[in-house]
């Protein structure tokens, strides 16, 4: 039976976190994952704000870890190559009972330890963002606030994390766990693996992993979110994330720019029974759509290339990020209700969890050989025409473009399929090298992808998934025809 000293339960941005965390010291660590790919969860479907710190209430876990981790922020970037940009964000009062609640923020802001928090009047706002509308009132500025992107980071620490000695199993979904003389067994679908200590990370489905142990003493409800993505000739509409003042249950409509150069509006807030319920309702988007086009008139809806829902795990009842040892089962931690700010929280959250390993004694020895570094796939689509050209002479697949809208080029397709974190499903592609993720949303790209998967994967195509789960594009050959490539 494999024996690990950490087992981390989900490989979202909290599990991925914290795995790159306990990579710098000797240990024994592994990686479970239910789905085939990282950051399949709420990880891969959110706002992408690396939030400024001024929304939680002080004193919570939230307030505490999200000024951390927005601290922590570019300087990981910076280490693993992705992207950040740190433009600040708005919130903006666009009707007269707003305008306090710009001012309780900047003051809740200030308590937390926020920096940099300014009231703008309209003027100053329009000169800001000029296609904000312009019966706006004023506006809160964050200048700390930033955006970034949620699954690449969710990635790049994961192979970090891999390239450090930490093990991923994917696809291997923990059944049940089993406490036995000081260590845990996972219980997976055809092995049993044990652990010393055990890090709950399971995003929607923590409450049901922590009951595994015992009693919880907190549930997960889903609170599902809309998005509307624009076009990438929408760019520069507006230039930073800017919010709708909030409500009760989120922080507001915002419409962002994305890393990637398109832009996104949402999310809105509902709650939901269903914790794998990520459709898209009419109402919700239009619900979005409303509130969107109060604070950018001149949204065009024509410029809408997809939709899409993310779901926060609320925890309640504490309505708090629930992140420490479970009373009365030694070694097992849970990091669970992780809702936003989660995804800017996550490197704060995966230090302090870190230390209270420790002072469950586990030993923390460093390890010498620690690279902090990764580097990111080349993205051929923003490189200049002389380093394309370099590219070219070195690699001709570098010259053999896949995806039209975004691209995509062969050379591009074959790398992230060879990287530390395996890649085996046309998502997991696309969230690597945005093969798929523009205008005609591969309508025109997957048939000859899927065959160049198949070829370096050594795999038939009809075994080739969307997102696992039996999403398969091809569902049968025809009478004589071969398993193999489609991109000749
Ligand atoms: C609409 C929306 C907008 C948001 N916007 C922002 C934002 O702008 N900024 C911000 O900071 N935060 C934001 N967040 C919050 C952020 O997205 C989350 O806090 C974060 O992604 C949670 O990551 P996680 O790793 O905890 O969970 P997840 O990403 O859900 O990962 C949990 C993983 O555990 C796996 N798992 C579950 N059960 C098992 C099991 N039994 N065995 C093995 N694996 C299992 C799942 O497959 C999943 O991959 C937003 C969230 C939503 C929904």
């Amino acid at each position: 039976m494999s024996s690990y000293d950490v087992a981390i339960i989900g490989a979202g941005i909290s599990g991925s976190a914290i795995a790159r965390e306990l990579s710098k010291y000797e240990l024994n660590t592994v990686v479970i994952e239910a789905e085939d790919d990282v950051a399949s969860g709420t990880t891969k479907a959110n706002t992408a704000i690396v939030h400024a710190g001024y929304d939680a209430v002080p004193g919570s876990w939230k307030a505490r870890m999200n000024l951390v981790g927005s601290r922590m922020y570019e300087m990981l970037c910076a280490d693993l190559d992705v992207p950040y940009h740190r433009t600040g964000t708005l919130v903006v009062a666009l009707e007269r009972d707003q305008a306090p609640l710009l001012e309780e923020l900047r003051e809740r802001g200030e308590v937390n330890g926020v920096e940099g928090l300014e009231l703008l009047d309209k003027g100053r706002l329009l000169e800001m963002e000029p296609n904000i509308n312009p019966e706006a009132l004023g506006a809160l500025y964050a200048s700390t606030g930033a955006y970034t992107c949620p699954w690449e980071m969710s990635i790049a620490l994961m192979e970090n994390a891999v390239e450090n000695g930490t093990e991923l199993l994917l696809g291997e979904k923990v059944l049940d766990i089993e406490e036995e003389g000081g260590h845990f067994g996972l219980v997976l679908k055809d092995r049993t693996i044990r652990s010393k200590y055990v890090v709950n990370a399971a995003g929607l489905s923590a409450d049901k992993v922590a009951s595994m142990v015992g009693d919880p003493g907190f549930r997960i409800a889903p609170r599902r979110g809309e998005y509307w993505l624009f076009d990438k000739n929408t760019e520069g509409l507006v230039t930073r994330p800017v919010f709708t003042a909030p409500t009760p249950l989120s922080k507001g409509v915002v419409i962002t720019p994305t890393a990637d150069g398109n832009i996104m509006a949402g999310p809105n807030a509902e709650n939901i029974d269903d914790p794998s319920d990520v459709s898209t309702t009419q109402q919700g988007l239009d619900k979005v759509w409303n509130d969107a086009v109060k604070l950018v008139p001149s949204l065009p809806r024509r410029s809408a290339i997809t939709n899409f829902a993310g779901l926060r795990a609320a925890a309640s009842p504490q309505a708090d990020f629930v992140i420490g040892p479970m009373q009365g089962h030694f070694g097992f931690f849970n990091t669970a209700g992780i809702e936003s700010p989660g995804l800017t929280a996550a490197p704060a959250i995966a230090a302090a969890l870190t230390g209270m390993l420790k002072d469950a004694g586990l030993a923390l020895e460093k390890k010498r050989s620690w690279k902090p570094k990764r580097k990111g796939l080349v993205h051929f689509a923003g490189l200049s025409r002389q380093e394309q050209d370099r590219l070219v002479m070195e690699d001709h697949r570098y010259g053999h473009v896949i995806c039209r809208c975004e691209t995509v080029t062969e050379a591009e397709i074959i790398e992230a399929l060879r990287r530390p974190v395996p890649c085996r499903t046309m998502d997991g592609l696309k969230r690597r090298t945005r093969l798929g993720a523009g205008r005609c949303q591969s309508g025109f790209c997957s048939p000859r992808a899927l065959g160049i998967v198949a070829r370096e994967l050594g795999v038939t195509v009809d075994s080739i998934s969307k997102n696992g789960d039996g999403s398969f594009y091809v569902t049968g050959l025809l009478d004589g025809a071969e398993g193999g490539g489609l991109d000749d």
